[in-house]
């Protein structure tokens, strides 16, 4: 200990607070543990601050734009013009809204909070270094601890985001005027969504991909839905390239790239905006203190209980190895957390976690495809229905894509579904809610669904699947 520091003494030590910390610290507190919540950036984490929240807002806006642009059809005729600033300033204020309200719901479920950085004296004490010169540091010591320190972009050698023309994702949520042109390097979920992004406010938008499609991890039928419309969006895409370089020019920069032969490719852009994933946050804690390794690719190990190879220390949210860096799954994870420390019977179960695309349209997945239910010994059925057989879908003049649903054919459980078109991310919570039931198809297909709406289509899918549709041919 340092002289004249007095070490303060929590039940549970939260470090983060993005939306596996707080969430976590809110749940320990309101099981009666004294809860402190070190956070040294901003409540909310990247999810509020620079991530889900911010994207959302500016596709909201994006999508606004573009539609009130291309609704001649419907007799519609307008040329919208975008204040960028504005846009920005609106996003910043949901942002602000949002995060100011975490930092009030945790005050007034007695968390104590606690602005620094943390890093591990030893397995039951941790430094907090505050921000700012002549701020100091103080010791917690804890009997528990959740380490939520969440992820960070990864950076690709010679583009560093400090030069004002490589932008990070985060750079790009931040932007107060729209390129003319955009390179963006990475066609994963992130890259994707905010190349729609652009591409609506008018960037003429080119996507580099290393691998041969966008959106790796998803069924080939579901991305083509999203790669046809990005291309009709203009968005121009060239697979199997890797960013090498950049170069500055007179008019903008010179974005170079490799292909697999060893030939290169130049593409001009005014900024190229990186986005080939992320990786955790978990090298500046000193966790060797706490008797915490990494693993080989840095992530923390821990159990079903989301406890780390030190039994009173926690790990949740991006952070932690083998399961997907959403936010949902670090909220879920830290109510783990937090309820086992509190000794009540819980443990995480990665069955039904869906996971949402907010590109054009959205992916919306939940549970086992096809092909990983026959891997796991199921004889799997599966019922289609297309958008374009929706009413609902057609009055809203979005109309691609389809929902499909994966059940097991003996006892008819629900045990997946890929939705990819209008309101995806909102569709698949229903999937999810009847595999967290243990639904099967007829639960679903006999369930009345209001008409018309978008949700129709999972019933009509479900319908499929028995051989009952009415909108669309059995298979
Ligand atoms: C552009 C973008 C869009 C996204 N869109 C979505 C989406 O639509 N849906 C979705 O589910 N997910 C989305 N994500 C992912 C989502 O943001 C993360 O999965 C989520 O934020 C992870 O939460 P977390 O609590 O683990 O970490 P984070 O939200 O990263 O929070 C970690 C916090 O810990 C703090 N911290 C780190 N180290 C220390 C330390 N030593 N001491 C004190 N504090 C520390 C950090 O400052 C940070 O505030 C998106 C991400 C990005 C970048």
């Amino acid at each position: 200990m340092v002289v004249g520091d007095i070490a303060t003494g929590t039940d549970v030590l939260v470090i983060g607070a993005g939306p596996g910390g707080y969430v976590a610290a809110i749940r320990a507190a309101q099981q009666g543990l004294d809860t402190t919540l070190v956070e040294r950036d901003a409540y909310g984490g990247t999810c509020l601050n620079y991530g889900c929240i911010p994207s959302k807002a500016l596709i909201t806006g994006s999508d606004l734009a573009h539609e009130a642009g291309h609704a001649e059809e419907m007799g519609i005729h307008a040329d919208p013009v975008v204040d960028m600033s504005q846009l920005r300033d609106w996003k910043d204020g949901v942002v602000d809204q949002l995060t100011g309200g975490v930092e009030k719901l945790c005050k007034a479920n007695g968390v104590n909070l606690v602005e620094g950085t943390a890093r591990f004296k030893d397995e039951n004490a941790v430094r907090i270094a505050h921000g700012g010169e002549g701020q100091g540091s103080e010791t917690i010591e804890f009997e528990h601890c959740i380490i939520a320190t969440g992820s960070r972009v990864i950076q690709i050698p010679g583009f560093e985001f400090e030069d004002e023309h490589v932008w990070s994702s985060r750079d790009a949520l931040a932007a107060d005027s729209i390129p003319d042109r955009l390179v963006v390097v990475g066609g994963g979920y992130i890259g994707m969504e905010l190349s729609t992004t652009f591409a609506k406010l008018g960037s003429d938008v080119t996507v580099v991909e290393m691998l041969d499609d966008i959106l790796p991890g998803y069924e080939s039928d579901v991305a083509r839905v999203v790669r046809q419309r990005a291309e009709d969006l203009g968005i121009d895409m060239h697979f199997g390239e890797g960013a090498s370089s950049w170069r500055e020019e007179d008019d903008g920069i010179i974005v170079t790239t490799e292909l697999e032969g060893g030939d290169e490719n130049e593409y001009r852009a005014d900024k190229v905006l990186v986005a080939v994933g992320r990786e955790p946050v978990a090298d500046t804690m000193e966790l060797e203190n706490a008797g915490i390794e990494t693993n080989e690719r840095g992530f923390i190990e821990v159990d079903d209980f989301r406890r780390t190879e030190a039994e009173n220390i926690y790990a949740v949210g991006d952070v932690v190895a083998d399961t997907p860096m959403l936010a949902h799954v670090a909220s879920k994870e830290g109510i783990v957390a937090a309820e086992h420390i509190a000794s009540e019977p819980v443990a995480f179960d990665s069955q039904a976690v869906p996971a949402a695309v907010f590109t054009d349209p959205e992916i919306g997945t939940v549970g086992m495809t096809e092909e990983e239910a026959e891997e796991a010994g199921f004889t799997p059925v599966v019922g289609q229905m297309p958008f374009r057989a929706s009413g609902r879908a057609l009055t809203t003049g979005h109309a691609d894509g389809f929902v499909r649903i994966v059940a097991d054919e003996e006892s008819g459980f629900v045990l997946g579904a890929q939705i990819v078109g209008p309101e995806a991310s909102e569709l698949v919570a229903e999937v999810a809610l009847a595999i967290e039931m243990g639904a099967t198809l007829e639960d679903i297909a006999s369930t009345i669904h209001t008409h018309p709406t978008l949700a129709e289509a999972v019933m009509e899918a479900a319908e499929n699947a028995l051989g009952q549709a009415i909108h669309t041919l059995n298979r």
